[in-house]
């Protein structure tokens, strides 16, 4: 009976008594089917021989376990001594007999390994030495690694190795629709464990993995690659038809680029761009366009400009095939961004351009490219450069020059200038002369003298480059004999020469009135060849008062914008006939643009209408970056309105008093210059302004100054400046010519005179001119010969250039075209703007009496800086230690940097103020500033 009372058969010996016990127990032949190792398990009783009296000696308590090996069954062949012992076997747990009434058994199991077996089968042994011992079970088996899937790979049934410690490695096979990625390999340990899994396998394309083996990808998926990855869906149009599918073809009408990956959507070709714009500037144009709303599903977008030619009836041609060569910026195809410009097109030419757009797919589709196309005309322009000038003939004194026309004249070319210099004397002078065909006899040059000459051509929109350097050396001088001939005709060569200089002289003197340390010797170098005087385009400016209908000439200036192009977006100023507001405008094929809109109040008169419209006829035939310019006028619909170009920056008066002292001179001097040339173009065209002032001109973001205010009316009604003279009109006095106020005798030499109140105006930021002079004191002032002292800080060049434009005699005032000269020379040579000292004009009557704050009526260092508008530096001069204008009249520039005035204006504007009240202090009466 085993421990659960169960019967059972054992095999039993108990031999305890009797010595020298050797008895075996042998089983049959046991096949070793593939088995290295072999594992014997055996359960058994043994009784403690303790337990039992009489024994000692001869009972046992372990026995012997044996083996053998044979590639067959033997039997009873086997010697003893044959078989090969495993272990010495004793009891875990040995039992001392009847218990209690209760036999009790104690189970014993042990279990050993032998091995390496190499035979067909072996035998194993039981020897007894004389134990009490029952055999209950004994069990015979080998260990294998089970079959098993790993990482996609099979691993088959294993047989362990033939010793405890070995591995067995064994090469797994991927499962079906797998490949290899790493060799799968896997270790069967003696105990029959998978260790150590190496390399691995993965699903190939079409298939994805779930549960240990590789499925194929459902219809409307796919998977390009064996791998790890799941099945993805298709892309975006495309499809897949059947399972397993590496990649989904294109659906019709789309399609994939050579390097597109298969994950990548099919696209399209784009559409056309839209919105085209165009900006014409002479002969070279700048495109612009938005993207196609359908880019085909692509950012590889690319654009490409088909550039054509068309004149007249004959059909369009490619640009080309034109002689001079169309440059596109920044190239023709290829373009990324959306815009392009083209340069070198023919003047007054139409071009039609064709915006092609296209990516990387546009080459697949059979559908012509898409494009948009914008059409265009030139404006003038220069002409090009004059080419192949060359020497005809060469004398000792002179040399005859030949040359071709440009190849684009673009226009009729109404002269050619012709310059020229010593080789050697480059730096210093050049001359010129002036040729109305293709060559010309350039003489009075010095013999055996190497020249340099440029030829570039003329036309009304102006001159084009100058030729590449030519170098002519005259002939060497030949030692000449005189006879009395020869001495006749250089007596009357020179008497002839003289007449001509003298008339010269005087011709330049009537041209030029004003001649002064910075005129311009270039100027001095010029003549005229055979009589061919060039005068300026005959144009001139049409008052539109002299229109029977002045609108007639509204519309005949100006353009008429519908009203539904415009968005008003606020008001930024009241003018006298309305308010003054910000919008934007947008024009069909142009992009919109910030303008400002004049508008005519409701309820308004027709003489109202009539006269706020002339500004726009005024306006409107104007042309020039420093004349305020008009986009159109609004009448066809109400409010009525003028629109003209913004100037963000507004008014110069307002604009320069919020930036007290924040300029350098140069910018100062920049500002008046574009004044000036503004001038300039105006009284060129005949236009008088009258009411030339800094509140009249208008400031836009880059800072440039643009002549505004062109009302005929406004001098007399709108400005708030202007007041009534003694001859009935309404005159702005402090910027009137006094000959203008006397006799309304205005005359660009009048507008000269407001120019230089102008430029008092910007020097001294928008300082109010006569300060708080009555009108009356003004006028009385200036006729007993009085002028506006230099503001602070304003260089003694400016200033005198502000007295000469405040010449009693008009006709002694400097004209608008001198007067940007000498301010170009100051630019380029800023040192001239150093000196503060006036310098007397030749002409100028005496200075007024320096206006500027009387120091002697100031008490404190902080009544001083309120008077000079610096009251935001008193803690800086507290700070300081300056307590005293006695403190202040001792600093230099260095003490005022020190105190932390950073800015350049307005440490000159105190710097000059202390220089003054030395000055005072030193001329008048010391007490009276309070040392
Ligand atoms: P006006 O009636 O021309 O004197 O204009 C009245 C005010 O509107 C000016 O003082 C400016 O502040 C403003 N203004 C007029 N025209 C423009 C413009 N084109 N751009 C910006 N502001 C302007």
């Amino acid at each position: 009976m085993d421990e659960y009372f169960a019967p059972i058969h054992t095999y039993q010996v108990c031999n305890v008594m009797s010595p020298s016990q050797n008895n075996w127990l042998r089983t049959g032949w046991i096949p070793r089917e593939g088995a290295r190792r072999i594992y014997i398990e055996v359960k058994f009783t043994l009784r403690d021989c303790n337990s039992m009296p009489g024994v000692l000696g001869t009972c046992k308590e372990t026995f012997n376990l044996y083996y053998f090996e044979s590639d067959r069954a033997v039997g009873s062949t086997i010697r003893e001594n044959q078989f090969i012992k495993i272990d010495t076997i004793a009891a875990d747990e040995s039992f001392t007999g009847v218990d209690l009434g209760v036999r009790r058994l104690k189970l014993n199991k042990e279990v050993r390994g032998v091995g390496p077996l190499s035979r067909r089968g072996f035998y194993l042994a039981f020897q007894d030495i004389g134990a009490c011992i029952a055999l209950t079970s004994v069990r015979v088996y080998y260990k294998r690694c089970v079959g098993v899937s790993r990482n996609l790979a099979v691993f088959t049934d294993v047989v362990t190795g033939a010793d405890s410690s070995s591995l067995v490695e064994v090469r797994g096979q991927c499962v079906d629709h797998a490949e290899e990625r790493d060799t799968p390999k896997m270790y069967c340990s003696a105990e029959g464990e998978w260790l150590v899994p190496i390399g691995r396998c993965v699903c190939s394309a079409g298939f994805e993995e779930h549960r240990d083996s590789c499925v194929a990808c459902e219809v409307g998926f796919y998977k390009p690659v064996a791998g790890d990855g799941l099945c993805g869906k298709c892309p975006q149009h495309s499809h897949s038809e059947t399972r397993a599918a590496v990649s989904c073809p294109c659906d019709s009408n789309y399609y994939r680029a050579a390097d597109d990956p298969p994950a990548a959507p099919c696209s399209r070709p784009p559409s056309a761009p839209v919105n085209p714009i165009s900006s014409v500037n002479g002969t070279s144009v700048n495109l612009e366009w938005d993207r196609p709303l359908d880019t085909g599903g692509r950012s590889d977008l690319q654009y490409s400009v088909q550039c054509l030619r068309c004149s007249g009836e004959s059909p369009c041609e490619d640009c080309a095939s034109s002689p001079a060569v169309v440059r596109f910026i920044p190239r023709q195809t290829g373009l990324t961004e959306p815009w392009v410009t083209v340069l070198n097109l023919a003047a007054h030419s139409n071009y039609s351009f064709r915006i092609v757009s296209s990516n990387a797919v546009s080459h697949l589709s059979n559908e012509p490219l898409q494009f948009s196309v914008v059409n265009i005309t030139t404006n003038q322009a220069a002409p090009s450069e004059v080419m192949a000038v060359r020497q005809e003939n060469t004398s000792q004194n002179s040399v005859t020059l030949m040359w071709h026309e440009p190849d684009q004249p673009n226009g009729v070319i109404l002269e050619y200038d012709i310059k020229y210099y010593e080789k050697d004397h480059e730096d210093q002078t050049y001359s010129t002369l002036k040729s109305k065909n293709t060559s010309a006899l350039v003489s009075g040059l010095k013999p055996g003298t190497k020249y340099i000459f440029q030829v570039r051509a003329r036309t009304s929109a102006g001159c084009g480059r100058f030729s590449q350097n030519v170098e002519i050396q005259t002939g060497k001088a030949v030692p000449l004999r005189y006879n009395t001939m020869t001495i006749l005709w250089i007596c009357m060569g020179l008497v002839s020469g003289l007449v001509a200089f003298m008339a010269i002289i005087i011709c330049r003197k009537r041209h030029c009135g004003y001649s002064k340390a910075f005129q311009d010797s270039d100027e001095e170098k010029m003549h005229y060849q055979n009589g061919h005087v060039s005068f300026p385009d005959a144009r001139f400016y049409i008052d539109p008062h002299t229109y029977e209908d002045p609108c007639q000439a509204v519309h005949e200036f100006a353009r008429e914008i519908e009203a539904s192009r415009i968005k008003i977006e606020k008001i930024i100023g009241s003018g006298e006939f309305g308010e003054v507001c910000y919008g934007r405008m947008r024009l069909p094929g142009k992009r919109d643009i910030p303008v400002a809109l004049k508008t005519l109040k409701a309820g308004y008169t027709e003489k109202q209408k009539r006269d706020f419209l002339a500004e726009a006829s005024i306006m409107a035939q104007f042309d020039h970056p420093n004349v305020i310019r008009l986009e159109g006028v609004v009448t066809q619909s109400k409010p009525v309105m003028i629109i003209t170009e913004y100037m963000e920056n507004g008014s110069l008066d307002s604009f320069l008093r919020r930036h007290d002292g924040q300029f350098t001179v140069i910018q100062l001097v920049g500002l008046l210059r574009g004044i000036a040339a503004g001038m300039t173009y105006l009284s060129d065209l005949g236009y008088i302004h009258r009411d030339l002032a800094a509140r009249n001109i208008l400031v836009n973001s880059n800072l440039v100054c643009k002549v505004s205010d062109f009302g005929l009316s406004r001098v007399l009604e709108d400005d708030p400046d202007a007041a009534y003279t003694t001859s009935g009109g309404k005159i702005p006095i402090r910027w009137t010519a006094p000959e203008a106020i006397t006799y309304r005798k205005f005359s660009s030499s009048s507008d000269v005179w407001s120019y230089g109140v102008v430029m008092w105006e910007v020097m001294s930021y928008g300082e109010r001119p006569y300060w708080n002079l009555t009108n009356r004191d003004v006028i009385k002032s200036v006729e007993e010969g009085y002028r506006l002292p230099a503001p602070m800080g304003c260089p003694a060049a400016l200033h005198t250039l502000m007295l000469d434009c405040w010449q009693k005699d008009r006709n002694e005032r400097p004209r608008f075209c001198q007067i940007v000269t000498v301010l170009d020379k100051l630019i380029r040579n800023p040192e001239n703007l150093k000196s503060m000292d006036t310098l007397c004009s030749l002409n100028s009557p005496p200075l007024m009496e320096r206006a500027a704050p009387d120091f002697s009526s100031c008490n404190s260092v902080d009544d001083w800086l309120d008077t000079i508008k610096m009251g935001r530096y008193k803690e800086h001069f507290a700070a300081g230690g300056y307590h005293t204008l006695g403190h202040v009249v001792s600093m230099n520039q260095g003490d005022i940097q020190r105190l932390g005035v950073t800015l350049m204006g307005h440490q000159k504007k105190i710097m000059s103020s202390v220089q003054l009240m030395r000055a005072q202090v030193l001329n008048k009466s010391v007490p009276s500033v309070h040392v």
